[in-house]
């Protein structure tokens, strides 16, 4: 080692030391702050709050950016590190919470627990201490002894089905047990089930798929059918899993879903189905793309990979559904007429309106387009 090197060693070593100094101290605050949380934890299991206060984590995150600038630390950098150390803190909440039943030892029946949603809630509610049966296809026969006493019937089967099924259980239930169900759609199976069942009824809409681990940030939609005071105990169950449980009249949450899912839905699979018509070679593309195509390519490569029978389901559900897609498919037609024109002030015309019309959302697109982005291009 020549000189040079030792004074250039002896020089860091300190620096590096106070490095690992300040380190150990992240780690000893973070381990504090874990502590703290699970103080938290259990003042909100002791009163069976949820675990997910979204005005509380934006507040957070708002107040920690405007002391990141203060501080000289990039407030991008600094928020990136606290989302992940609330997820962190919501999920070790969430595990604990998850155990806790606001009704433990009640009795839950699942019509279609055999199913995928099925599953996922027999599997929740029995971690959390209520007695789980469920009735899928060929329990008819044992009907009358599974749903004797229940407290719960939740009826998680195919939305064509939801409907007749429902009236089949109802006479089966306790006149005070809640009935509920996960229908994707919330109009007709509403209706359906306050027709037939004369106790509480409450109508769910999960915004997630079987595969999510946990109920964490979810979205649950509900919809008040009868004596919501009689549900309340199963929303609160739902929020101490970790749902976000947006509150909806059933003929709203159907018409914000035509948009959310039926239009979306739809309109990957056009996008996909025209790619497939084409032989395009997806690989080759990639290789050319931006991070924009492969994040928009993602999105239809997904759909693909589900199942087709639960597309359909959504997107044929209601006749309103099948009118609003055929109304695009219409405007679609519109724009044929620019092309064969070759008309491109039409087309900036148009684009201008829209972008007017979007409005300050385009700013918050941009944002949270471009994070999504940017993790994109870290990890692939
Ligand atoms: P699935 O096909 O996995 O499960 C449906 C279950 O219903 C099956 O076990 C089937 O055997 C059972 N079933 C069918 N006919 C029956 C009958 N006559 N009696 C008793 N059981 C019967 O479907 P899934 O994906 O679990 O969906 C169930 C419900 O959840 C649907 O209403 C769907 O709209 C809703 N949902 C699904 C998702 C999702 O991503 N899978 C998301 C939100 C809501």
């Amino acid at each position: 080692m020549d000189k040079d090197n030792t004074i250039f060693f002896e020089q860091i070593r300190p620096m590096r030391d106070e490095i690992d100094r300040i380190d150990s101290e992240i780690l000893s605050l973070l381990a504090r702050r874990q502590k703290q949380v699970e103080q938290v934890v259990a003042l909100k299991k002791a009163h069976s709050m949820p675990v997910y206060h979204p005005a509380r984590e934006e507040d957070l995150i708002y107040r920690l950016r405007s002391q990141a600038k203060t501080a000289g630390v990039d407030p991008d950098f600094l928020e990136d590190l606290y989302r992940v150390v609330l997820r962190q803190s919501r999920i070790k909440q969430t595990r604990k919470m998850e155990l806790k039943g606001i009704r433990p030892g009640a009795s839950v029946v699942i019509v279609g627990g055999a199913g995928q949603m099925g599953g996922l809630f027999a599997r929740l509610f029995s971690r959390s201490g209520y007695q789980v049966r469920t009735l899928d296809r060929e329990d008819w026969d044992r009907a009358g002894e599974i749903c004797r006493d229940v407290d719960l019937a939740l009826i998680s089967v195919p939305i064509e089905k939801t409907p007749d099924i429902v009236a089949a259980i109802a006479p089966l239930l306790p006149a005070d047990a809640v009935m509920a169900d996960l229908t994707s759609i919330k109009k007709e199976p509403l209706a359906a089930m306050c027709r037939a069942h004369k106790g509480p009824v409450m109508g769910l809409h999960p915004l997630f798929g079987p595969t999510s681990g946990s109920l964490d940030k979810q979205i649950m939609v509900t919809c008040p059918g009868r004596d919501e005071t009689a549900c309340q105990w199963l929303v609160e169950q739902l929020g101490l899993w970790g749902a976000v449980i947006v509150r909806a009249s059933a003929e709203e949450h159907d018409q914000v879903m035509e948009i959310v899912q039926a239009l979306r839905h739809f309109a990957t699979f056009c996008f996909g189905d025209f790619l497939y018509q084409r032989h395009i070679r997806l690989e080759r593309t990639l290789e050319f793309s931006s991070p924009i195509y492969r994040l928009e390519l993602g999105m239809v490569g997904r759909l693909f990979a589900q199942d087709s029978a639960l597309y359909a389901e959504i997107i044929f559900a209601t006749e309103e559904r099948r009118k609003l897609l055929k109304e695009y498919i219409d405007s679609l037609s519109r724009h044929l007429e620019m092309l064969e024109k070759n008309d491109k002030p039409g087309f900036i015309n148009q684009f201008n309106q829209v972008a007017n019309w979007f409005g300050p959302f385009s700013e918050q697109a941009m944002r949270e387009s471009t994070f999504i982005i940017n993790k994109l291009i870290e990890r692939f």
